[in-house]
């Protein structure tokens, strides 16, 4: 293809037990998906249903990388949350088929520049400025289902320089794994490289430049990175 400007790279991400990578189509995230963090934000888990929102695939970094603090904002958070690689995708996808779904499971950070977030609640305007920004979805490498197959527990947790700041059981997601996919394919056409955040527990909280993240899932995957220097303005 002779392109008129440089193709933009395609993001990936390393698969445990593979020297194969995995290409990331887009980025879907849902919010409000445990009770005790949904209450930590003001919210009634009764009252509030699990919402969507995307960042753009572009966002995405790898174990081991680096996190620019972002601009505009004073209170960048960490979210750590289950991620789901879609292997196979649809649309109106049954509850009982979604697991069939999934090629594999990580764990990612969900960064989110809260005070944004609370003045677009505030106005009622959109997330994108306080969810979808660079380097906003870190995600560890990918464990394959074939190898571990569908977690329905396990410890989520998450450290800041070695202090414990987030830890939740995925049994406690009030949507499961393929409640999520089914819901969200009856709002796209869900394709082969998908990406889903799945929510985070209590313990959300602020980062800033020079700390390094630790997230885990039990039997799942790990992931590290470091909140480093905001990324030098382009000429
Ligand atoms: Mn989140």
């Amino acid at each position: 293809m002779d392109f008129i400007i440089p193709a933009a790279e395609i993001k990936t991400l390393p698969v445990l037990g593979s020297t194969r990578r995995f290409p990331v189509h887009r980025v879907y995230c849902v919010g409000r998906n445990y009770a005790d963090h949904v209450r930590e934000m003001g919210n009634d888990p009764a009252g509030e249903p699990p919402l969507f929102f995307s960042k753009p695939t572009d966002a995405v970094v790898t174990d081991n990388g680096d996190v620019h603090y972002p601009p505009r904002t004073r209170d960048l958070h960490h979210e750590v949350e289950m991620v789901i690689a879609l292997g196979k995708g649809g649309s109106n996808i049954a509850v009982e088929d979604a697991a069939d779904c999934v090629f594999g499971y990580g764990v990612g950070i969900d960064f989110t520049r809260r005070d944004l977030q609370k003045l677009a609640k505030k106005l009622a305007g959109p997330w994108d400025l306080a969810k979808g920004f660079d380097d906003s979805a870190a995600i560890s490498a990918l464990h394959p289902v074939s190898d571990m197959g569908h977690p329905h527990d396990g410890e989520i947790t998450l450290e800041v320089n070695g202090q414990l700041r987030q830890k939740g059981s995925l049994e406690d997601m009030i949507w499961s794994v393929p409640e999520i996919i089914a819901e969200l394919s009856t709002y796209y056409v869900l394709t082969p490289g998908d990406i889903i955040f799945s929510g985070t527990p209590a313990g959300v909280g602020p980062v800033k430049q020079g700390d390094r993240l630790e997230a885990g899932i039990t039997g799942i995957a790990s992931l590290q990175c470091d909140i480093v220097a905001p990324r030098a303005a382009l000429p």
